[in-house]
């Protein structure tokens, strides 16, 4: 169908340079026989507007959001899925077919997806579930975990009132717990999710001991960089499975090529060791 057309997207971010999405979706193109670009596009804030009223204009089918722009494009698109609604941000933007711009978040299934493809375990969702976090990607991550029918979510949070804010739009199966419970909230958790930015290359490691979670536990933190953050080092260590942010950060980038292009990419291994070798 796009056969004689040069396909464009991108990636808007300020900054954007650090980005591993141009990287995995020139492999995309590659990898499907698709003639196209998809470019790394440092947008101020005060831009992005403008920028991604644009779109149509010059030609895109679409573009990625990432910091600090997935919750301000939710103000000014033509639709919004009711699953970014949700979740309050926009992490895929797309041109229809009429020029209108459409925002849909796949942060939320790329996890869970990658959650299901890695781990093989259906029980995870059995709960409890602790997620750590209020912000932008644990909003995410609860409205994924909700859609799968998990029935108790733990949500803690240095800043309490976050937490519990989130947990109250969420409805009754996620209980919001204060900061100081972090620790004795692990208590028969099937799966514990790091999604703060504690651990992150250049941050401090999250302040969490494991002492009392169960080894059948899985422990899974959304950082990518690095790899492996302390909190999955501890867990390891612990005899845990773990789980990092590089599966998420895939899938939600072949959500949205499939969502732009109508076909489905391939997660190779081959581009997975790429990437990882990327991140060091
Ligand atoms: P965010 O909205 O800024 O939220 C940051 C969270 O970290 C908040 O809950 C914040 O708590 C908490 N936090 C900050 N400093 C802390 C500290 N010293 N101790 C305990 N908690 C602390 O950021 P975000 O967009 O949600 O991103 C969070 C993480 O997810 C980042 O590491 C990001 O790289 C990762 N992420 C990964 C992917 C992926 O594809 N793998 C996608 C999106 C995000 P307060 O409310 O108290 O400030």
């Amino acid at each position: 169908m796009f056969n004689d057309r040069f396909l464009l997207s991108g990636v808007m971010g300020w900054p954007v340079g650090h980005s591993q999405s141009p990287f995995i979706h020139a492999a995309f193109l590659a990898q499907t026989g698709l003639r196209g670009a998809y470019l790394p596009l440092a947008i101020p804030p005060a831009r992005l507007e403008a920028a991604v009223r644009a779109l149509p204009a010059l030609g895109f089918r679409g573009c990625n959001l990432t910091l600090p722009h997935k919750e301000a494009a939710l103000s000014f698109l033509d639709h919004l899925d009711p699953l970014a609604k949700r979740i309050g941000a926009v992490n895929c933007i797309c041109v229809s077919q009429e020029g209108a711009l459409e925002g849909f978040n796949y942060d939320s299934r790329g996890y869970i997806q990658a959650l299901h493809e890695e781990m093989e375990d259906p029980l995870l969702f059995q709960g409890p579930v602790v997620v750590l976090g209020a912000g932008g990607a644990a909003r995410a991550i609860v409205v994924g975990l909700l859609e799968e029918g998990v029935k108790e979510i733990r949500l803690l949070n240095r800043t309490f009132e976050r937490a519990e804010a989130l947990a109250v739009e969420m409805g009754s199966c996620v209980s919001p717990l204060a900061w100081s419970q972090r620790q004795e909230s692990l208590r028969n958790a099937t799966l514990v999710i790091n999604t703060t930015n504690q651990g992150m290359k250049g941050y401090p490691p999250l302040d969490l001991s494991l002492e009392v979670l169960e080894a059948h536990a899985v422990v899974s933190d959304l950082i990518y960089t690095p790899l492996e953050t302390p909190l999955l080092t501890q867990a390891r260590r612990k005899g845990c499975r773990i789980h990092n942010g590089l599966g998420m950060l895939l899938h939600q980038a072949r959500f949205s090529f499939h969502h732009w292009f109508n076909v489905w990419p391939c997660l190779t291994p081959e581009l997975r060791q790429q990437v990882q070798a990327r991140i060091g």
